[in-house]
């Protein structure tokens, strides 16, 4: 048995007993964790009383060599983000990256990459005014691909690797992994101002992202793109995503050949 330290993000929440959680972390260090918190309900409990979603703690766990749930030893919050849970379209945006982030964080120890994103991510979702929200999904959305090394190919053909057209729409196919030349066939048309909308998000910040400004027609082709390459890189289509993006369906039917109802 080892005795660990990591800061964590709380992704997701279960009740175990009467007295007792199951906690997932996204973590710093340790990747997502997984750890049973025994009594925490319990307001004198190592963990001050029942861990909160969405807030950043210190923990202390200890793991079993042959595997499975790590055991909860002590967690002491040090960020929460009241303003979260004030404002639904918040909370949902919140809960989608949440989601999305325990799943790519699987497998990611020793690196805080998907940790620094996600508390960022909150912090901003927490800060920016609400008709920013959607800019603060479109960077979080563009930085897990790119921690997870899951970038698109934005310069250059994806399946070749030649030059792309730099005039008329480009084509874009999530299965190369980013723009297709002239000479290979496939993909979705994109506009020529989306992907240039698409490259600034890919290099963003949490601040300036809020400066974005699309039209309708970019704005759903760079809203159905990154919606569509996060899922597809997940292999699943995240449960919140209908919460964040009301054109869910069309996404799909856009971007996955995916039918709209299922
Ligand atoms: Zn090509």
């Amino acid at each position: 048995m080892a005795i660990e330290k990591a800061t964590g993000i709380t992704v997701r929440l279960a009740d175990y007993s009467e007295t007792s959680q199951i906690a997932t972390f996204v973590t710093d260090v340790a990747g997502r964790l997984s750890a049973i918190a025994k009594g925490a309900r319990r307001t004198n409990s190592a963990t001050g009383g029942p861990l909160d979603l969405l807030t950043v703690n210190e923990i202390v766990f200890s793991t079993s060599r042959s595997g499975g749930l790590a055991t909860l030893r002590e967690a002491r919050t040090m960020e929460q983000f009241p303003a979260l849970g004030r404002c639904v379209p918040r909370y949902y945006a919140a809960l989608y990256c949440a989601e999305v982030s325990a799943f790519y964080s699987e497998g990611s120890e020793g690196s805080s990459g998907h940790f620094d994103l996600l508390r960022d991510s909150l912090r901003a979702l927490s800060n920016v005014q609400e008709e920013s929200l959607t800019n603060i999904l479109f960077y979080f959305e563009s930085h897990v691909l790119a921690v997870s090394g899951l970038s698109p190919n934005l310069a250059t053909c994806a399946r070749c690797g030649r030059g792309v057209p730099t005039r008329g729409p480009a084509r874009i196919s999530l299965e190369d992994g980013g723009l297709l030349c002239d000479a290979c066939s496939g993909g979705v048309e994109i506009r020529r101002g989306s992907l240039a909308a698409l490259r600034r998000i890919f290099e963003s910040t949490p601040q300036n992202v809020q400066r974005l400004k699309l039209g309708r027609d970019l704005h759903r082709d760079v809203s159905g793109f990154l919606a569509a390459a996060v899922a597809h890189g997940a292999g699943r289509v995240p449960r919140l995503l209908r919460y964040v993006r009301p054109d869910a369906g069309n996404i799909r039917q856009r971007w996955m050949g995916a039918p709209v109802n299922r």
